[in-house]
């Protein structure tokens, strides 16, 4: 897209040439673009909890209420909603402090295999209760990484609880650590309903989701890879998916070990 400015050049009243200025906004079409469609994303995810809550209140409100059963469940799903919005707020506004470079990174040197361990431990009770097999293989040793351990914890998070969330009753998660050539890979690899070739490219971009409201029963904003990717990268690492449908996913996070790195961007 090219945008054109014209000036005639003028001297003494006369004009002695022109001027013509062409200048490409594309690049600031498409940012413009995106912009507008972040806002529109945004306000409809927190559009559609709110709507659901406010036609369970005003259902309770006229009349619902004295029927204890029926209010009881109304108030769980007004509870489920809320929560949600709470989770899409708040991964916006980390996803806004990560945008303006507003977060105070805790850099330590940490050990990745404890921090997978403790968020195992903590999405191990989900896992069993849908009969899921975990199988993790890591070396006895793995060289630390200089990283935010609670940011790191919350990538780790966010890619198990999808490897748990799109896998069904039954299916399998391996996570494989490696250390090699100065690096940690960690990877996530599930039994579950995987990601059609066409979506992959995409798949890192902000509410971008294959299935909007599958993700949705599960209880997803579909900010979670976005988050993941940014503060890997933040962290000099690299993330990478692949999957096939019907087969599993396998997302692998790439982590400068320290050696490699000292210093933060
Ligand atoms: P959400 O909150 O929707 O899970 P994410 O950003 O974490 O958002 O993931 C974006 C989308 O990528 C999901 O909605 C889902 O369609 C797809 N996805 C992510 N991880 C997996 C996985 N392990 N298996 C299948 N699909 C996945």
């Amino acid at each position: 897209i090219l945008k054109s400015i014209y000036a005639p050049l003028r001297r003494e009243n006369r004009i002695v040439g022109h001027i013509f200025v062409f200048q490409d906004i594309t690049k600031q079409q498409r940012l413009e673009n995106m912009r507008k469609e972040f806002v529109a994303n945004v306000s409809h995810e927190l559009r559609t909890p709110l709507t659901t809550i406010k036609s369970y209140v005003e259902t309770l409100i006229s009349g619902a209420m004295d029927e204890k059963e029926i209010a009881q469940q109304f108030m769980n799903v007004i509870n489920d909603e809320t929560d949600r919005m709470t989770r899409l707020v708040n991964n916006l506004l980390e996803l806004s402090r990560l945008d303006n470079k507003q977060v105070k990174w805790d850099m330590k040197l940490i050990d990745a295999k404890d921090v997978l361990i403790n968020v195992v431990n903590k999405m191990d009770m989900n896992i069993k209760r849908k009969n899921q097999i975990l199988i993790v293989n890591t070396p006895d040793k793995v060289p630390e990484i200089f990283a935010d351990r609670d940011r790191i914890e919350q990538v780790f998070q966010n890619i198990l609880s999808n490897a748990y969330k799109y896998t069904p009753e039954g299916g399998k998660i391996y996570l494989d650590v490696e250390a090699a050539d100065n690096i940690v890979r960690i990877k996530f690899r599930d039994t579950g309903i995987g990601i059609p070739k066409e979506d992959l490219p995409r798949i890192f971009e902000r509410f971008y989701r294959v299935d909007k409201t599958r993700s949705r029963e599960m209880g997803g904003t579909g900010l979670g890879l976005s988050i993941a990717k940014e503060i890997i990268e933040a962290h000099g690492g690299k993330i990478l998916i692949d999957s096939e449908v019907g087969v599993g996913t396998t997302v692998t996070l790439e982590i400068p070990a320290v050696a490699a790195t000292q210093t933060i961007k």
